[in-house]
């Protein structure tokens, strides 16, 4: 009978502690399980936790945190990432790049207060003869990066809009704008003259780098406005700019560059500044160097 009591109670002991082991490893498991988040109360707990471990020092987990996470329930208070590069401006354009005084600058502004210097013995050092297949009636000369660019754009007019450009007057020695500028004098006085026509030293065309430009179509000359509604001049007021081409005495522009509307002139200025005139909406090289407006000779 002792040794059945002495077996009885073994037992007993062996199924205390047995299940006193199993209730600490049930405690200590579902403590973990708390601890770690694998379980949680909120649904969102470790989003909760993330909130507060980088928002607010002061604050604590918030139980008001959304258990359904929406982009903006996950993002209150977290600042925008801090590592994330500013965009480099864009480059500004150098205006003070090229001259704009030597005659020979792409960038030479010539107008009635900026005469050409040593206007009466200035010549074009690189004058070309335009390409045989562009009309030249006149037989006008442009310098060779001038003439370059006006093939270009002269066939890309063909192409896109299926018209052939007239080259209707390129460079024009000091002598022929003594005579050109004297016939207006002739027929209009100075005053008109001077609205329509360089003085002899002021004139854009000594300089190898504007051109007067028609088609063969519209029956438009180099007088008035008629060029400006046809589909060449409205084709060379948008495009010519990628071509390196402005249009030099603009509608409106008369106070400013002391000529009347004149959609058949454009001057070669390169591509690099004619875009950028155009991208920013300068319409004259007055304004866009900056230079005083011309309206009249000084005297
Ligand atoms: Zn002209």
């Amino acid at each position: 009978m002792e040794r059945e009591r002495a077996r009885r109670q073994r037992r007993t002991r062996a199924i205390v502690l047995a299940v006193a082991t199993l209730l600490v490893a049930a405690v200590v498991a579902t403590g973990t399980l708390f601890a770690t988040g694998v379980w949680s109360l909120g649904g969102d707990r470790m989003a909760a936790a993330s909130v507060s471990s980088t928002g607010s020092p002061t604050g604590s987990p918030s139980p008001s945190v959304s258990a359904t996470p929406t982009p903006s329930a996950s993002v209150p208070g977290i600042p925008a990432p801090s590592f994330t590069p500013e965009p480099p401006p864009p480059p500004s354009f150098d205006k003070a790049a090229l001259s704009i005084d030597d005659p020979t600058s792409p960038w030479v502004v010539v107008n009635k207060l900026r005469p050409i210097a040593d206007g009466a013995d200035y010549g074009p050092p690189d004058l070309v003869d335009l390409p045989a297949d562009m009309p030249n009636p006149n037989g006008y000369q442009l310098r060779a990066d001038a003439a370059a660019a006006l093939e270009e754009m002269f066939h890309a007019a063909l192409a896109e809009i299926g018209v052939q450009l007239v080259a209707q007057s390129g460079y024009r020695s000091y002598s022929v704008q003594v005579r050109a500028y004297d016939y207006y004098v002739n027929s209009l006085g100075v005053a008109g003259a001077d609205l329509t026509s360089a003085r002899p030293g002021y004139s854009e065309h000594q300089t190898g780098m504007a051109m007067d430009i028609l088609d063969t179509v519209s029956g438009c000359s180099t007088d008035g406005r008629c060029f400006a509604d046809t589909a060449a001049g409205q084709w060379l007021a948008a495009n010519a700019y990628r071509f390196g081409y402005v249009l030099r005495y603009p509608d409106g522009g008369t106070p400013i560059t002391g000529y009347e509307f004149e959609p058949w002139h454009y001057r070669w200025i390169g591509v690099p500044a004619a875009t950028e005139m155009h991208d920013t909406g300068v319409t004259t090289l007055e304004e866009f160097f900056g230079l005083p407006a011309a309206p009249d000779y000084a005297g």
